[in-house]
């Protein structure tokens, strides 16, 4: 069933404790933790506990999860203290764009130069 949890997703198994992680943040509706490869000084991710493939088919299914992974991701970068000079929340979506790990999630990205992308 949509948002439940899967035995073989990574996500699912950093939510459950089974897979360490360098927790940052918790809510009760939200994880943040430590990239394990960071792309900048701050790379944080933030998951919804619930599974969705991704961004999109998160905030179709469950709306409310979805603004809790935003208002995350501005809590991540005030915590880390990258509020001030400025962060990027990325949602890589889809093989194409690089998503390797199909359980949505922001990338909170901060701390270094910040080259513009888009
Ligand atoms: O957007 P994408 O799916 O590529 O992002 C997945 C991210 O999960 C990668 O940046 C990868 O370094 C990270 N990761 C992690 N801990 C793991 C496995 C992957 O932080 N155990």
């Amino acid at each position: 069933m949509a948002g439940e949890p899967q035995p073989d997703c990574l996500f699912c198994r950093i939510v459950t404790g089974e897979i360490p992680a360098t927790v940052v943040r918790e809510t009760e509706t939200t994880v943040a933790f430590r990239d394990i490869s960071p792309k900048a000084p701050t790379h944080v991710l933030v998951i919804p506990r619930v599974h969705y493939p991704d961004a999109a088919s998160l905030a179709a299914g469950d709306p409310a999860a979805a603004a809790d992974v935003l208002r995350e991701a501005g809590e991540v970068a005030a915590q880390e203290k990258v509020d001030g000079s400025g962060y990027r929340v990325v949602f890589n979506t889809g093989p194409g764009a690089g998503q390797t790990v199909f359980h949505a999630h922001a990338h909170v990205l901060g701390g270094g130069d910040m080259p513009h992308m888009v």
